[in-house]
């Protein structure tokens, strides 16, 4: 179900916040706001029906061997949940923050994180062909018909020879040219290359850069387990403070 569809009652509103569901004054807030019109409510045979706003930190992508590796932070592991809402955006720096959820069990209130690598070091190096390509993420294998076609084109003169060895999956795989990006995805970073095994096989072989290099820092945007028990907002890295003077509390649940 799309998360922009959704609608829930009090109970299900305070647990959307990171919120004790059972705690009766969170639940009375949650009702006044309803009455104040201040949430996209409306009555329903007695009972307040809650539309939930759309989720407002990254979009959620599929994960293949595309997707970005975990990230061990602070004892906790953090599972990438998107992109988008990146303070990098536009600045031209090659950095690039992504979307982080910490893992925790079930019901638990979750951690937000904006993860971020910087590609400077990477590009610089590449640009200057001294960047020591690892073991590619992937491989395809291409069929006969299409195999000498695949090796001509990235022997040919649009890319740099690069003839540099490497093992993958116990293939001993020759890289043809030196990897180029490939088509982007929001949020990625993947570069790809031709290359053939001692059998005469050809491949197309791809990285994400994300997962080759550590983040450089990693920032909490959004913390559900703790919130204003004024206004009952999450505590998130740039609150609005000019409405309510927050008082952040720890979620007791
Ligand atoms: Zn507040």
């Amino acid at each position: 179900m799309n998360v922009l569809d959704q609608v829930t009652n009090v109970r299900g509103y305070a647990k959307y916040l990171g919120l004790d569901p059972t705690n009766r004054s969170v639940l009375r807030k949650i009702q006044r706001q309803c009455e104040r019109g201040e949430l996209p409510a409306k009555l329903d045979e007695g009972a307040w029906k809650i539309k939930l706003p759309h989720a407002d930190k990254g979009e959620f992508i599929m994960k293949n061997w595309e997707s970005l590796k975990e990230i061990y932070h602070d004892e906790m592991v953090l599972i990438h949940a998107g992109y988008g809402n990146d303070k990098n955006y536009g600045l031209n720096n090659d950095k690039i923050s992504q979307f982080y959820v910490n893992q925790v069990s079930a019901r638990k209130p979750t951690k937000h994180f904006a993860v971020t690598w910087d590609f400077n070091e990477f590009k610089n190096s590449e640009a200057a062909g001294t960047f020591e390509w690892p073991t590619p993420h992937a491989a395809l294998l291409i069929n006969d018909e299409q195999k000498q076609q695949l090796v001509d084109y990235f022997s040919g003169s649009s890319f740099i020879a690069y003839g540099r060895r490497l093992k993958f999956n116990d293939m001993s795989l020759t890289i043809l040219n030196r990897p180029v990006e490939f088509v982007g995805v929001a949020g990625s970073l993947r570069y790809y290359a031709g290359a053939v095994d001692a059998d005469g096989n050809a491949y197309k072989v791809f990285w994400n850069i994300f997962n080759i290099f550590d983040p450089v820092e990693i920032a909490m945007t959004v913390d559900n387990s703790r919130y204003c028990k004024r206004c009952l907002t999450r505590w998130t890295d740039d609150a609005d403070t000019t409405k309510c003077k927050h008082e952040w509390v720890q979620d007791t649940e």
